[in-house]
């Protein structure tokens, strides 16, 4: 994490300003060839939530997020956006599997 990314993690937005703010850093950062683009990642699996006996129950959604990377201090990020019931989160890629 450097001064020229971002400050800190989000692991929800709280609200759609918070979300458009950093998707307009997001901008902001990739035309002044701060942060790069690295790849898209659709989410739509799910995995089992917890395990009993090498079972596992329950299932949870992953959602699609882009990863970018900091070209100052090659921080990788993972954001995505919000959709409908989902907040989306701006978290450090070693964060979110
Ligand atoms: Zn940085």
């Amino acid at each position: 994490m450097c001064k020229d990314c971002f400050q800190q993690e989000i692991y929800s937005f709280s609200n759609e300003l918070e979300y458009k703010r950093i998707e307009n850093m997001v901008n902001e950062l990739i035309s002044s060839k701060t942060l790069e683009f690295i790849d898209y990642f659709k989410g739509a699996f799910s995995k089992p939530k917890f395990e009993i006996f090498g079972l596992g129950f329950g299932s949870e959604t992953y959602h699609d997020y882009n990863e970018y990377e900091c070209i100052v201090c090659n921080q990788k990020w993972k954001i995505s956006y919000p959709d409908n019931a989902w907040r989306g989160f701006l978290l450090k890629s070693e964060n979110y599997y």
